[in-house]
């Protein structure tokens, strides 16, 4: 079998005009404006690039957007003031403090002092909390959210099948098994977790009707370790040394792509597979954020 590739750029394309629709309904019969705030902490090169990628894509749907860019060596109540000074601002709807922050920055404190209104990233206990119970008035995070969306744009069901989830980061996994065990259209999977102490893991997403792999690690999810028509979602970002290309590196998934696909039924690419969806619910939960807060 080869699989059909899950093309994330094309969906996230869909989702995003869906939130350019409605960020022009919001302007027209109710004259708001959806607000981002983007927090980075010092300038490591990668996170540079995200916070410039969702800058760049609030710009293009007409919400507005604000960048604020600490120095390294900031405080952690420098960073407080700065979040407590945008839970305030009306423009702003959502706040996001990219990640990983410096080591003086305690993540947790900084997560917390968001008001739960504005998380539009659900790393707030109330939010994660809500999405766990099954609401719908809070958000859900970003990756996890995207993958349930590209899941359901390819037309595949969970319901009732295995999906074995690769990872149990607070981003990825853990929201990743919450999402997809809920009882709801689109989930109601049997789901197992698997990571770094699981015994005989290859024996475990051997049993998957959907792979999910969220690990960080080059092409560690190879083709002795899926069955025949498994659905293969891969999160992974890596960055591998290449002389050829001309940044002198190349980006890989978590899942050996090449040989994958020839057992797989789905596959999700990388680049272009969920990545681009992430930002995509980013901008969705901005506006729900702006929509709630206006209780339009
Ligand atoms: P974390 O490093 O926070 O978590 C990695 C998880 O993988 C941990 O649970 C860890 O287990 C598990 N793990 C690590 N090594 C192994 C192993 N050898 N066998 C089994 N499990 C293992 O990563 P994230 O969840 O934040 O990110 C995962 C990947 O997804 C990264 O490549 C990241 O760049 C990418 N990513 C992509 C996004 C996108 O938009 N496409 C968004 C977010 C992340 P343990 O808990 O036991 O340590």
């Amino acid at each position: 079998m080869s699989a059909q590739i899950i093309d994330g750029k094309k969906i996230a394309a869909e989702v995003n005009e869906d939130n350019r629709k409605a960020v022009s309904l919001l302007a027209r019969d109710r004259n708001l404006q959806p607000g981002l705030a983007v927090v980075l902490i010092g300038e490591d090169p990668a996170s540079q690039v995200y916070v410039n990628m969702k800058d760049r894509k609030c710009q293009e749907l007409g919400i507005y957007s604000e960048k604020h860019v600490l120095d390294i060596n900031a405080s952690m109540p420098e960073v407080l003031s700065l979040i407590d000074k945008l839970n305030k601002d009306p423009k702003i709807n959502g706040i996001l403090v990219q990640s990983p922050p410096p080591p003086q920055i305690d993540e947790e404190k900084v997560i917390e002092t968001i008001d739960p209104a504005k998380d539009v990233d659900c790393f707030h206990e109330r939010n994660v909390g809500k999405m766990l119970i099954g609401k719908q008035d809070g958000f859900f995070p970003c990756t996890p959210y995207g993958i349930m969306i590209l899941l359901e744009r390819s037309g595949i069901d969970p319901c009732g099948k295995h999906a074995v989830i690769v990872g149990r980061s607070n981003i990825v996994g853990k929201p990743m098994m919450s999402l997809l065990v809920q009882k709801a259209a689109g989930a109601n999977a049997t789901v197992t977790c698997v990571h770094s102490r699981t015994k005989n893991l290859p024996e475990l997403t051997r049993q998957a009707d959907i792979l999910i792999a969220a690990i960080g690690k080059p092409e560690f999810v190879t083709a002795d370790m899926v069955k025949e028509g498994v659905v293969v979602v891969d999160v992974g970002i890596n960055r591998v040394e290449d002389t050829d290309a001309k940044r002198g590196y190349r980006l890989v998934g978590d899942v050996k792509f090449d040989e994958v696909a020839e057992k797989a039924s789905f596959i999700t690419p990388v680049p272009g597979g969920v990545g681009p969806m992430t930002i995509a619910m980013l901008m969705q939960n901005t506006i729900k954020a702006c929509k709630m807060q206006n209780k339009v």
